[in-house]
């Protein structure tokens, strides 16, 4: 019988790695990464409630509220499946009002370590304003990893662009916004005895090795 997988959360900083840390640690240990963005897209294509007026937001360009996002997450873990076999969340929950309704979810099947990616705001900024997109298929560049060609995409050839909201005002916004919402999301993990704070400056490879670390320490220590 195979023991179920780690039922994680990644919180940190845009720019933190968090998206390359969720795959990988899904790739790891064989469970489900599950992202705010793609829980809202799958909502709305089933056309869910909660998935068509989260979609209304993300097309207004708003962030999606508590209680839409609540609910899709819901609708997403009350059938079994990720809570079962374990599940890597990648930018949920993002305030403490989300966390606390996660708890209430999750309720016989708590989560075993939430995961801090620790980076200073200094090498997030540089990592974000120096982010180059392909207009056509959205490969990432950046200044220090340009395409081959005079910022013509390897992949399809489409032009590279810094995205308007990549300015570093732009950046610096929604990093205020990040510390005020979620600062709170990191102290009520930290009193539960589930928070690990990981230094996510290094390359993706070293970042990883130091959170599959601490996860199996939590694991083996069981909940505090
Ligand atoms: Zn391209």
């Amino acid at each position: 019988m195979t023991s179920p997988g780690p039922r994680l959360v990644l919180l940190g900083r845009q720019g933190a790695g968090k998206g390359t840390q969720a795959s990988m640690l899904s790739a790891h240990f064989g469970i489900e990464h599950v992202s705010t963005g793609d829980l809202f897209r799958a909502a709305a294509a089933e056309g869910t409630q909660a998935g068509l007026e989260a979609k209304r937001y993300m097309d207004a360009g708003e962030l999606v509220p508590d209680d839409t996002v609540i609910r899709v997450v819901e609708e997403r873990f009350g059938d079994g499946g990720p809570l079962e076999d374990g599940f890597v969340l990648d930018g949920f929950p993002r305030t403490l009002r989300q966390a606390e309704e996660l708890e209430r979810v999750l309720v016989a099947h708590p989560l075993d370590v939430v995961v801090d990616l620790d980076v200073p705001t200094e090498i997030v900024l540089d990592r974000i304003a120096g982010r180059r997109v392909c207009e056509d298929c959205g490969t990432v560049y950046h200044l220090n990893m340009p395409p081959r060609e005079d910022w013509a995409c390897d992949v399809c050839g489409g032009r590279v662009v810094q995205r308007d909201d990549d300015t570093e005002e732009a950046i610096q916004r929604r990093l205020e916004l990040y510390e005020r919402e979620t600062r709170p999301v990191v102290d009520f993990y930290r009193q539960l005895g589930r928070l690990a704070v990981v230094d996510a400056v290094g390359e993706g490879e070293e970042v990883f090795e130091r959170i599959v670390k601490v996860v199996e320490k939590h694991l083996r220590s069981g909940p505090a």
